[in-house]
C-alpha cells in the first residue's frame, strides 16, 4: 500500500476562510496546503457585504488596498417596508466603513500572493481521523488516498463539514429560504444613491446594494422554501421570471424590478437554504481537539442576517494565523524546531487553544445578534419574544453596528 503523503499545516476548504487563514499564515512566513473540492476557485457571483471589522481583518492580510478600488463606500441604510398600500421609510447613516464587494475579487485577491501549489483543487476530503501514531490527523479524500496533517484547520463550510464533525459538533441548523442573487450593469452609471436599500414588500426582503458606479448587486429572499415556489436551481431565468411576477403583482417599485429585469443572467445565483450554529452552541462547544480546529462557516454560521459571516471568517483568520505564528515563533526562539512529535503537538495546541479563547466571546456575541435577528425576520414571534428580542439588540448595540467596531488585531 502507497504511504501516506504528509504534510504540515493542512486547511480543508479554500472558500473566504480557508484561503484567507493560507494567507495569515504565508504572510507570516508559514507554509499551509489548502485541500479544496471545487476543480477551481469558487468565485461564482454574488455579492458580499464587508463591514468595519472585514477591513482590518483585510488589511492585516494585505489586500484591502486593492479591494477597497473595486467597491465603493456605502454611506446609508434606507429601509422600506411596503404593506397594504402604504409605505414606511426610515434613513440614517452608516458610520463606520461598509463596502459590497463583488466575491469574485474578494477569494482573487486573497489566492493570487499564495505560492503555487499552495491551493490543490479536486481534492475531497472525505473523512478526518485521529492518527493512530497519536500525532496531527490523518485525512481520508473521496477517491481512497490518505494524507497526514500535523495541524488541521477546517474551513469547509457551514453545511457538510468533515472536520466539524470529527470534533463532535452537531450539524448546523437549516432554515429554507430561497435567496436570488445577481450583479445588474450600468455602462454609463446607474441612478442610486451610494445606500444599501432594504425593502420588505408582502413575503420579500430585497436588498440593493451599489458596487461601482456602473455595478449594482441584489438579493430577493422569499418567505416559502424553494419547493414550494416551484424554484430549482437550474432555471434561473425562470426562477428571475416567477420572482419579478410576484413583485409586480405586489406593486414593487420599479426602481427595484428594473435592476431585476436588467440582471446578467449569468451573474443569478439561487441559494435555497440558509445555515447557522446557534449561539448556546458557539458559546459552549468545543472546537479543538488536539491539533485539529475550525475556522468560517465550519465554526460558526451564522445566515446572512447581519452580514457578518464573511467578516468574522476573516477575523479567524488573523487570530489563527497569528497565534500559530507566535507558536512557531516560540519554538523558534527556544532554538527547538526539532521537538519529538508528542511535544510539537501540545504546543500548537496550545495555539490552537489560544485561538478559540480569544474567538469564543466575539462569536458568542455575533450569533447572538443574528441569530435573534433571525427571529424577528423569519419567525414572526409573538409581542413578549418581540420584545425581548428588541431589547437584546439595543444591548448589542445592533443599529449603531457596533459589531463592525470590533478589531481582531494586528496580524
Ligand atoms: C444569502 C447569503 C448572503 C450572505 N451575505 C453576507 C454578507 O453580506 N456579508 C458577510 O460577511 N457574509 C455573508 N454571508 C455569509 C458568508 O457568505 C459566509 O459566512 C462565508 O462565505 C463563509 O466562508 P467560509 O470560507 O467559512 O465557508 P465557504 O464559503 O462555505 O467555503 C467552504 C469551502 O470549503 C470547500 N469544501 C467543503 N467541503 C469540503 C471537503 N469535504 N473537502 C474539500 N473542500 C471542501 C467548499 O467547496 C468551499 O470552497 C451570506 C451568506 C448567505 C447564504
Amino acid at each position: 500500500m502507497a504511504e501516506a503523503e504528509s504534510h504540515g499545516i493542512v486547511i480543508v476548504g479554500g472558500g473566504i476562510c480557508g484561503l484567507a487563514t493560507a494567507l495569515g499564515l504565508h504572510r507570516k512566513g508559514i507554509a499551509s496546503l489548502v485541500l479544496e473540492k471545487s476543480e477551481v476557485l469558487r468565485a461564482e457571483g454574488a455579492g458580499i457585504g464587508v463591514q468595519a471589522n472585514g477591513w482590518r481583518a483585510l488589511e492585516q492580510l494585505g489586500v484591502a488596498a486593492e479591494l477597497r478600488k473595486t467597491a465603493g463606500l456605502i454611506t446609508a441604510y434606507h429601509d422600506v417596508w411596503l404593506q397594504g398600500g402604504k409605505s414606511t421609510r426610515d434613513r440614517y447613516p452608516v458610520r463606520t466603513e461598509l463596502r459590497c464587494l463583488n466575491r469574485k475579487d474578494l477569494i482573487e485577491a486573497l489566492a493570487k500572493d499564495l505560492p503555487a501549489g499552495a491551493i490543490r483543487f479536486g481534492c475531497r476530503i472525505a473523512a478526518v481521523h485521529a492518527d493512530p501514531g497519536g500525532h496531527g490527523a490523518v485525512l481520508t479524500m473521496a477517491d481512497g488516498a490518505t494524507m497526514k496533517a500535523k495541524v488541521l484547520i477546517g474551513c469547509d463550510g457551514g453545511t457538510n463539514s468533515v472536520v466539524a464533525k470529527y470534533l463532535g459538533l452537531p450539524p448546523v441548523r437549516t432554515i429554507p429560504r430561497p435567496v436570488l442573487r445577481g450583479f445588474t450593469s450600468y455602462p454609463h452609471g446607474h441612478p442610486f444613491e451610494n445606500e444599501f436599500l432594504r425593502l420588505r414588500v408582502g413575503d420579500f426582503f430585497i436588498g440593493r446594494l451599489p458596487i461601482t458606479d456602473n455595478l449594482v448587486h441584489f438579493f430577493v429572499t422569499m418567505a416559502k422554501p424553494a419547493a414550494d415556489e416551484g424554484l430549482t436551481g437550474g432555471d434561473l431565468r425562470g426562477v428571475r421570471d416567477l420572482v419579478l411576477r410576484d413583485l409586480e403583482e405586489l406593486q414593487c417599485p420599479t426602481e427595484i424590478t428594473e435592476v431585476v429585469r436588467r440582471s446578467d443572467p449569468e451573474s443569478l445565483n439561487l441559494v435555497t437554504n440558509f445555515w447557522y450554529r446557534p449561539p448556546w452552541e458557539v458559546a459552549l462547544r468545543g472546537f479543538r481537539r488536539g491539533v485539529v480546529t475550525v475556522a468560517g462557516d465550519a465554526m460558526h454560521a451564522m445566515g446572512p442576517f447581519i452580514g457578518q459571516g464573511g467578516s468574522a471568517g476573516l477575523e479567524d483568520a488573523v487570530v489563527l494565523a497569528r497565534s500559530l505564528a507566535r507558536a512557531v515563533g516560540a519554538a523558534a526562539a527556544a532554538g527547538d524546531d526539532s521537538k519529538p512529535p508528542r511535544e510539537e503537538d501540545a504546543v500548537v495546541g496550545e495555539a490552537l487553544g489560544a485561538y478559540v479563547r480569544e474567538r469564543r466571546l466575539r462569536l458568542t456575541l455575533l450569533s447572538l445578534e443574528s441569530f435573534i435577528m433571525g427571529v424577528l425576520l423569519v419567525r414572526s414571534p409573538s409581542p413578549a419574544v418581540k420584545l425581548a428580542c428588541v431589547a437584546v439588540l439595543v444591548l448589542l448595540g445592533s443599529k449603531s453596528l457596533r459589531h463592525a467596531n470590533f478589531d481582531c488585531g494586528r496580524l
